[in-house]
């Protein structure tokens, strides 16, 4: 795997067993074979939840509301430009925009918000397969006529939420009423067909087995044979606090052997990302040792971690020095993981 031997299925599931340090170590060496400048990149964005009205009803969730909850909302017109005008006059290229499946909002609204942005100058990295799928069924349109919707409105790139992980036995217990991994999988292969790059995150410590994530991951890889449109793998941990779900965080341990094994594995993902919105910016200092080579992003705004009561922030200055601290440079990119000059 260091000299990019690709890892079979049980090969890859024995990695489980191995010692944690001995992990890492070969996951930064790969690390270094892939991304061999001594540098951690990092974006300057916010999340824009522009609603948290969802019929989803995800069990891992904390940030939803119902149709009809008091504290339901659509962002308003004036507070997304306020917004955006905040983010530029940080230096920002760009939003990442989520929001629940609510059955109140059309096309034209999309299409307006896409806009809206695109007008103040920035990228939208926007969405993500679940939500795609519920406008194809609700707007009676296939997922491709959405995407090229979408793209004609000026979305620029696919953040990789909703995955979870991408195995049906997990997903009908956790996320019921969510697409399932086929059609994830569907929504990301069209979507590079059409020319969009995406991330691919995995959300794990819940209800999977090991072996559960290793299947995450080379469906994963084998997409990315295929179309090579992914940028970069996000794994992060299920945060329990405010969830129907409840149980455990998960720890930094296997935090950390994850991402290592994430690393390994995916041989032909360029990018992997620590979560310091979850692990805090201890672990995600210690993740630059165990395979990752970007940081994320600044996070002007977060609200979906936010809302399970985990509230680690990080300004920019803040993430500058513990990349370096780490003996990295830290590099400004854009979402589609293209350098600054
Ligand atoms: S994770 Fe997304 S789809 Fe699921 S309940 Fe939360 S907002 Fe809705």
């Amino acid at each position: 795997m260091i000299s990019g031997k690709r890892l079979k299925r049980d090969e890859a599931n024995r990695l489980w067993d191995l010692d944690l340090l001995a992990l890492g170590a070969t996951a930064d060496r790969v690390r270094r074979r892939l991304n061999p400048a001594p540098r951690v990149t990092y974006v300057i964005d916010r999340n824009i939840n522009y609603t948290n009205i969802c019929v989803s009803g995800c069990r891992f969730c904390a940030f939803y509301r119902a149709p009809g909850a008091p504290d339901g909302y659509v962002l308003a017109w004036d507070e997304l430009a306020a917004k955006l005008q905040e983010l530029k006059d940080h230096g920002g290229s760009g939003v990442l925009l989520q929001g629940g499946l609510n059955p109140e909002l059309g096309p034209d609204y999309y299409e307006k918000l896409i806009g809206c942005i695109r007008d103040a100058g920035l990228a939208v990295h926007g969405f993500s397969p679940p939500e795609v799928v519920y406008w194809a069924n609700e707007w009676g349109l296939t997922i491709q006529e959405v995407i090229r919707r979408l793209i004609d409105a000026g979305l620029s790139s696919i953040p990789g939420g909703g995955a979870e992980i991408l195995v049906d036995r997990v997903r009908r217990k956790i996320s019921p009423n969510k697409c399932d991994s086929a059609l994830w999988l569907e929504v990301m292969a069209t979507a590079h067909r059409l020319g969009l790059k995406s991330s691919a995150t995995m959300m794990f410590g819940h209800l999977e087995t090991r072996a559960e994530r290793t299947e995450h991951l080379l469906k994963i890889r084998d997409l990315q044979d295929e179309t090579g449109g992914f940028t970069a793998f996000i794994p992060w941990t299920f945060q329990p606090g405010g969830t129907n779900l409840g149980g455990e965080t998960l720890g930094a341990v296997e935090y950390l052997r994850t991402l290592a094994i994430s690393r390994l594995v995916l041989d032909n993902v360029p990018h992997l990302q620590v979560s310091w919105v979850t692990q805090g910016p201890k672990v995600a200092q210690l993740a630059l040792k165990f395979g990752a080579d970007d940081f994320g992003s600044t996070m002007l705004e977060e609200n979906v971690v936010a809302a399970t009561g985990v509230g680690f922030r990080l300004p920019r200055e803040e993430i500058e020095s513990l990349i370096r601290q780490a003996g990295y440079e830290p590099q400004v990119r854009d979402h589609r993981y293209k350098i600054s000059d």
